[in-house]
Order: C-alpha cells, then structure tokens, then sequence
C-alpha cells in the first residue's frame, strides 16, 4: 500500500483512483466504495473521514482509524490591489507554502506550489534562495486547490468556481513527478476528482527533458521555461537545470516531443535587463523555434529584494514581443499579477524563510 508509514494514517488526498481501488479492496469492501470515497472528497468537499454520512458508522470508525483526509490550512490571505491573492498555507509537519489566485475577466486561476522551496537554483527566483526543503505529496499539490475552493466558499454568498490550476508556484513540478501526476489525475477525473478538463492545467519546468513526455501524455499543457537564447545564457542564470538539460538539447527535447492534434507548447522568457533582453536575442529565439507549435509568454523581470537583476524598460520589452510576432510566433507579455504583495511569478517565499 503506497504512502502508509508505520504509525502513520493513510492519506487518502494522496491516493488516486486507481490507488483508492486498491486500499479499498484491502479491507474486503466492495469496488463501489473506492467512488464512494472519492466523490466526497473532491464533489463535497469533506474534510474528514467522519463526515461521510452514507459508509456505515462501524465503517467509518475503521477508516478514520486508519486513514485521514491531510488537508492543508490556509493561515494568512494576503490581498493584492489587482485583485490577485496570495495565501499561505501550512502542511501537517508545520512546513509552509504559498498558493496564489489569480482572476481573470472569466477565468480563475490557481497557481499551486509542488515542493516546498525548490530543487534548483535559477539566479532570479526568489523560492530558489529557499533551496529544496522536500517534495509536496499528491495530496498537498490537489489540497492548495480545495483550500482556495472552500476560502471563496465562506467568502462569498455565490463562491465563484475556479477554472484553472498552473504548477507555477514554489518547486520544480518534474523534478516531483509522481505526486505531480497522481494530483493530475485526481484533477481531471469527472467522476471521482475535481472533474477539470486538462486543458485548463498546465504545468510549468525549468527544462526536465526527459520527464515532459509523462505531462503531455496526461493531456494537460506544458509551459518550458527557456529563459536565454543562448547556452552561456542559460548555464549563468539557470545552472542546476541546465546542467540536467543544456538548451541545445531542450529545443531537441520539445521539437521532438509528439502534441496531441491541434495542441502546442508555452515557452516562457523571463526578460532581464542587460542580460538576454536584446533584439538579438528575441531574433536568435525565434530561429531556435522556428517550427515547433508553440506561443511565449515573455514575463518581465518581477523585482525580488536584493536582486542583482532588473526589469527591462517598457520601450525594450515591447521591442522584444515585436520581433518575435513579426516572425509569426504567438507572443503575449505575462503582467505581473501581485507584485505588491510577492505574489508574482519567482517572487515566492518569502513567508517560509521567515518561518
Ligand atoms: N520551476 C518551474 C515552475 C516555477 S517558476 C519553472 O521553472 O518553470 C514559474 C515561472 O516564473 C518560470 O517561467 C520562471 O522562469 C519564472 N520566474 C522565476 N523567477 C522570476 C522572476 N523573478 N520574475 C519573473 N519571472 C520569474
């Protein structure tokens, strides 16, 4: 039985279907109750065993025995004048994490964390600086997701629905790839799981080349974070990932990559100034893509404190985006959402160094 330590109670956030199917063939109950099980979780919401009113009572005193629904807790809400929140969110060992919703005109969108700091160590990301703290479960990763959920449930007379999850937050999502999975899975069931469509998920890597194929095979959007036109570039900002990954290999790894019909790549470019900003740049970007079915999200530099990096004038950033559209590539600037309160992209963490 996966995930159950000695002493420890199953948590059954972390469990899939198929898992759900398994534990509960191990207690001799019937198929049925591994759908019972799910459709309270993630249909009702319930956050404990005891509230799942239709399992006998003899039923639900062996199961909240053995099992427990580890659903994190939101401690502070932290509001952005843009309408953006950030919440910080503590996990059952006391480790904490950040969470961001971001709404749109008519989406919105939840940008979850997959690892409690981060396992690389890009040069302008602020959660970098954390380092790897350890990996988020499955159930951690989904659990942001109903936290959000059951925030804007006690907020609001008509809770509005969230529309869409990014794996944007604190980590790198492939270099956690299980629970990443397995919390997908959980996404995108309609029966037994929160019941969104893939394409309304995407999940974002720093170039973990060999894992993209486990994404894209799950139907959900995968957004490579290229971040250089050149392979200097991108050994000096990002060293751990590319050292896994040089970008020679990571324009090899995504041309190669077989999309579902009709389906593309996101390339982010985080533009720093002075450093991969030039017209040069976005020409020599635009050769090494040229071909693969894709749009980039060119982000700005997000000001992080004691940065050695800064943000390229407007006149610059334009200039960038133009060139690229002017070579028929799909470009769209990324504006920051909740830079007021480190909420924007690679501005989280501060809430845990402060823990
Ligand atoms: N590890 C994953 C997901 C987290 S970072 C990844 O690298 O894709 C999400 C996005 O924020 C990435 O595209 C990253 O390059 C970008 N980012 C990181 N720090 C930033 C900053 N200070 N300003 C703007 N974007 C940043």
């Amino acid at each position: 039985m996966p995930h159950l330590a000695s002493k420890e109670r199953l948590d059954l956030l972390s469990l899939t279907k198929a898992g759900m199917e398994e534990f509960v063939h191990a207690q001799g109950w019937k198929p049925y109750r591994a759908e019972q099980i799910l459709r309270w979780i993630y249909q009702r919401g319930v956050t404990q065993v005891e509230d799942m009113t239709d399992l006998s009572i003899h039923d639900r005193m062996h199961l909240s025995l053995i099992a427990t629904i580890n659903r994190p807790t939101i401690t502070d809400v932290v509001q952005s004048r843009d309408g953006t929140a950030k919440f910080l969110i503590r996990l059952h060992d006391g480790a904490s994490i950040e969470t961001v919703l971001i709404p749109e005109r008519d989406r919105r969108t939840v940008c979850v964390s997959t690892q409690v700091g981060c396992s690389l160590d890009c040069r302008f990301c602020f959660t970098a600086e954390l380092g790897l703290k350890r990996n988020l479960t499955a159930g951690e990763i989904i659990g942001q997701f109903l936290c959000v959920q059951e925030h804007l449930k006690e907020t609001y007379d008509t809770p509005p629905r969230l529309t869409n999850v990014v794996m944007m937050g604190m980590g790198e999502p492939l270099a956690n790839i299980g629970p990443v999975c397995d919390a997908i899975r959980n996404m995108i069931h309609g029966r037994c799981g929160l019941g969104l469509s893939p394409r309304r998920i995407t999940v974002s890597t720093a170039g973990i080349h060999h894992k993209f194929k486990d994404i894209v095979e799950l139907g959900v959007n995968l957004a490579v974070s290229l971040n250089a036109s050149t392979n200097e570039q991108r050994r000096t900002i990002m060293p751990a990932a590319n050292q896994l990954c040089s970008l020679p290999d990571l324009f090899a790894a995504c041309r190669s990559l077989s999309l579902p019909h009709r389906r593309r790549l996101t390339f982010e470019y985080v533009l720093l100034r002075g450093v991969n900003d030039s017209p040069q740049d976005a020409i020599r970007l635009a050769g090494s893509i040229r071909g693969i079915p894709c749009m980039v999200n060119v982000i700005p530099f997000n000001e992080i404190p004691g940065s050695p990096y800064s943000r390229p004038n407007e006149a610059t950033i334009l200039e960038f985006q133009d060139i690229l559209i002017r070579r028929n590539i799909d470009t769209y600037l990324r504006k920051s959402k909740g830079p007021d309160v480190l909420g924007a992209c690679g501005q989280l963490g501060a809430s845990a160094r402060e823990a």
